[in-house]
């Protein structure tokens, strides 16, 4: 049972980078939030002392500001808005090598995460 929600920003689970990677499915997995759900046990043990409360249900700035801006509008309306509670997936992805050749006569590697059956330029 994990003491942290799901990120809530709304692209979180769309972002390609290596720790939201599972390689054995090939998908993109939103991440959980960046501190741990405040309890009455944690409250002195939290390694930031300032953490901000918004901070235990975003993983990142990004997903925060990403967040306010898909959703004021609905506040503004009085439109509730859902809680993510299970992990979101983004399906079809993989890792891919490039090997590039160095100004020196060697080579360097640089791995990236794609959506499969999308041409890169
Ligand atoms: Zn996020």
């Amino acid at each position: 049972m994990t003491n942290k929600h799901f990120c809530q920003g709304p692209e979180c689970h769309t972002y390609p980078t290596s720790d939201r990677f599972l390689k054995s499915k090939g998908i993109i997995r939103g991440r959980y939030a960046y501190a741990e759900i405040a309890t009455s046990n944690n409250e002195d043990k939290r390694w930031h002392r300032y953490d901000y409360r918004s901070d235990t249900y975003f993983c990142s700035q990004t997903c925060k500001l990403q967040w306010l801006n898909e959703n004021m509008q609905n506040i503004e309306r009085g439109i509730p808005i859902p809680f993510i509670t299970h992990r979101r997936i983004s399906e079809g992805y993989q890792k891919v090598t490039e090997t590039y050749d160095g100004w020196n006569g060697g080579t360097y590697k640089s791995n990236s995460i794609q959506k499969i059956g999308v041409d890169t330029v």
